[in-house]
């Protein structure tokens, strides 16, 4: 018979042995992760001396392996509604297919609610409760601007939303004018909280989109031609400029275009601070795909557009050297069929200003960095995993908890195996989508396992977790994390 004593010294222990191990440090080859209930206690090699006999061990071998953080999606709009319908994933859906990807922590962006921020949140956190398989947090979108948002903003930042987004495009819908976006840095700079933003030029976008209406000239393609790079640089330098005013940390969210890139560097030189994100739809997939005819190119309407080639260049660069600091996926997914298919025209034409912008990507952000950066030699594992996991956890106040292995952080560890290939074609997809925007992509590496607080939820790359397992993660604030560094 077993004494209390024995009982309470036995503890469920998983040891993932002999893999690369990325740590914020280097890579330790041949090396172990070991895991006591939801935590990392101990990174390094020959741990198995350290097991007790006494002890319950899964061991998993992670021989010719790659071992890294559980990605942090920072910019996620699962179950996001618009107009008559929502985005096609909900907090089930979209986080099976980010923790499939890879994917352990997601942080999505909430709406203010009809009558306060408080109701906003509130709504939110329902959508996720009870569906969400990995951790989640939550960013409040500000789309309008007066006394008693500025005061909620507090309360938001008590509870853990501690990050604000303001638009400088969609007039009429999401935008705010400077004076209160300037407002908003200034509440978030006091509040030491975030202030994100979706930096295009609004007014101007009006303008050209006017023009193509009048010339009825309104293919996909056309929408990308009313969004031009020089107007998403015009709109970040106008907000840089803002946030050294206010002396706001901002984070430049979905950065296409090569000249926004280089305010951003500019910017960091100077000492503001600013922290440049972009995504896997920005490095791999160029603007002619729009120019297929009717929904083939409106499957790739997103905002902002998709870029030539050298756009696309010039954001790996930034994302190896250092003005770009987050992999995030703007995971914004709508079907072709009763979505995206809503620009076809009676007349046999088509109407872009009829079609939800957005593409998927949860799924699929992991695999894309690992080939277009470490496969490709722009940059190391440990930067693959910064980009992807360690600075999206410390700017955004997930750390040290998320986003890196070290002893004391939650277990939350991919390993990936780079021998196999992953389809990235829709039906091979788990998203809740008709189509994939990488169809015909195999990709090199395979995400085998995966843990979520020491829990696998991913083994040989199937989904294994139970909706509603994971948690809301309050996000703390924490201005000591300027991670902002440029290389040259
Ligand atoms: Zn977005």
């Amino acid at each position: 018979m077993m004494t209390k004593g024995t009982m309470s010294k036995k503890t469920l222990k998983t040891l993932i042995e002999k893999g690369s191990i990325v740590t914020p440090g280097g890579v330790i080859e041949q090396g172990d992760v070991l895991i006591e209930g939801e935590r990392i206690v101990a990174v390094g090699t020959d741990l198995r001396k350290t097991i007790e006999k006494h002890d319950e061990v899964t061991f998993i071998s992670a021989e010719d392996k790659i071992v890294l953080p559980g990605g942090v999606d920072a910019h996620t709009h699962l179950d996001m509604p618009l107009e008559d319908f929502s985005s096609a994933d909900d907090f089930k859906t979209g986080t099976i297919a980010a923790a499939l990807g890879g994917t352990t922590s997601i942080v999505d962006y909430a709406e203010i609610g009809p009558s306060s921020m408080q109701e906003g949140f509130s709504t939110w956190m329902e959508k996720a409760h009870g569906r969400a398989v990995i951790d989640y947090g939550f960013h409040m979108t500000v789309k309008r601007c007066d006394p008693q948002i500025l005061r909620e903003m507090s309360q938001m930042v008590n509870q853990g939303v501690t990050s604000f987004k303001v638009f400088t495009a969609y007039p009429g819908r999401m935008m705010l004018s400077d004076e209160n976006i300037l407002r908003v840095m200034k509440r978030a700079a006091e509040l030491n909280a975030l202030v994100v933003v979706h930096a295009e030029d609004g007014e101007l976008i009006e303008e050209l989109i006017n023009r193509k209406k009048r010339a009825k000239s309104l293919d996909p393609i056309d929408h990308a031609l009313t969004r031009p790079s020089a107007g998403e640089c015009r709109a970040v330098r106008r907000i840089v400029e803002m946030a050294e005013i206010a002396g706001a940390r901002v984070v430049i969210a979905h950065i296409s275009a090569l000249q926004a890139a280089d305010v951003v560097r500019e910017a960091k030189k100077k000492g503001v601070k600013v922290y440049g994100e972009t995504c896997p739809q920005y490095l791999w997939l160029e603007q002619n795909r729009l120019k297929a005819p009717g929904i083939q190119g409106a499957a790739f309407i997103c905002s902002p557009p998709l870029r030539d080639i050298t756009h696309l260049n010039a954001l790996w660069e930034g994302l190896a050297n250092g003005w770009i600091d987050i992999l995030s996926t703007d995971h914004c997914p709508f079907n072709i069929k009763g979505q995206k298919d809503l620009g076809v025209l009676s007349n046999g034409g088509f109407d872009f200003t009829k079609v939800p912008g957005g593409l998927p990507g949860v799924q699929t952000r992991f695999l894309l960095a690992y080939a277009g950066g470490v496969l490709a030699e722009r940059f190391d594992l440990v930067r693959l995993a910064e980009i992807t996991a360690t600075i999206p956890a410390k700017v955004f106040g997930l750390a040290p908890r998320k986003g890196a292995l070290t002893p004391g952080a939650d277990a939350d560890i991919i390993i990936l195996n780079p021998g196999e290939t992953t389809s990235f074609d829709a039906v091979d997809l788990s998203s809740n989508l008709d189509y994939s925007p990488y169809e015909g992509m195999r990709m090199e590496g395979l995400v085998e396992t995966v843990f979520s607080r020491g829990e696998c939820i991913v083994s040989d790359a199937r989904f294994i977790g139970e909706a509603g397992r994971g948690k809301f993660i309050p996000r703390h604030i924490d201005k000591g994390a300027e991670d902002n560094r440029v290389n040259n």
